[in-house]
């Protein structure tokens, strides 16, 4: 099979199926060799590695991750890029598995197991934007063992996830992310890359998973939801927005007290809270909580 990666096999493989893209997918398949290539660099791909990859489409990127890595596993969506894959695109390499699955109801613990003995793996994507925090924000949480995330995503949405507390663009997912891994961009790719073009600016962006997290917290779970109250009400101070929030059982007292004993402001807002400072928070309220509850 000729390396897909560029225009001319791309349209070939594509009139040959007669394949539609469908746009609820996400579909914008890549057509840039030097592109595929510096995303296979970036992710430090080798004859070692297990990789998960996330939606193969019709296997461009695959090709390249047969020819780096020792085990591939790609998990497709779209049962009909399944027969494109298997017959033609990855029919000649004998350390792919194609699952035809939605990413976000796989078991990907299973095929960690099952493929690389539990042991780390890369995962290397060029995601489908309508579902990119839901899909690392997943894997995190099920505490897949992951050596990184390397993955092709809206720009703006590589930004969010490296930029620190007191911006316009830090958030949930920027504290998520860099609670469990450290991220960096490492390359921008035109929408020219893709076919179809998409509407937006892509990124490359790394995420190296920290063998253990850089601040401590005894209750991971009451972190992130405090973290996502004070995100979701944004606009107000965090003694309103956690006072506030549905199903967080905080009263507005014990997080203006929390807030004393850190020395903050009781105006503050949560964007101005570092990942260390919400950890302490969250120490504070859990006490606080189980002391009201004695
Ligand atoms: N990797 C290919 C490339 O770079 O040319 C295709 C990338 S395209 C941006 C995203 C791919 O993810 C599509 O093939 C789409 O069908 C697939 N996809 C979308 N939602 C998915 C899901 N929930 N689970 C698995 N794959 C999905």
């Amino acid at each position: 099979m000729a390396r897909l990666g560029n225009p001319t096999n791309t349209i070939a493989v594509l009139q040959k199926y007669n394949f539609i893209f469908q746009k609820k997918y996400g579909q914008n398949f890549l057509i840039d060799a030097n592109i595929l290539e510096k995303i296979i660099a970036a992710a430090g791909v080798n004859e070692n590695d297990c990789v998960l990859e996330i939606g193969p489409g019709i296997g461009t990127m695959t090709q390249y991750l047969c020819e780096n890595a020792r085990e591939v596993v790609a998990v497709e969506i779209d049962k009909k890029l399944i027969p494109i894959l298997e017959q033609d695109t990855l029919s000649s390499y004998d350390n792919i598995t194609i699952i035809n699955e939605d990413i976000l109801k796989v078991d990907i613990n299973t095929i960690v197991q099952e493929k690389n003995n539990g042991n780390p793996i890369k995962v290397v994507a060029n995601l489908p934007y309508y579902i990119t925090t839901p899909i690392i924000m997943g894997l995190f949480e099920s505490h897949v063992p992951l050596d990184s995330i390397t993955i092709m995503v809206q720009r703006e949405v590589a930004e969010r996830m490296q930029v620190g507390s007191g911006t316009k663009d830090y958030g949930a997912l920027s504290l998520a992310v860099q609670y469990y891994a450290k991220p960096k961009v490492m390359l921008t790719v035109p929408a020219g890359c893709f076919m179809p073009r998409p509407n937006v600016d892509s990124a490359v962006i790394k995420l190296t998973c920290h063998d253990t997290p850089p601040v401590t917290v005894s209750n991971e779970k009451l972190m992130f939801d405090i973290i996502r109250a004070a995100f979701n009400q944004r606009r107000k101070t965090l003694i309103n927005g956690l006072g506030n929030a549905a199903g967080l059982n905080v009263k507005k007292e014990q997080v203006s007290s929390a807030l004393e004993k850190m020395g903050l402001s009781p105006t503050i807002r949560g964007e101005a809270l570092t990942l260390g400072e919400f950890a302490v928070l969250t120490e504070l309220l859990g006490r606080a909580d189980e002391s009201s509850r004695a």
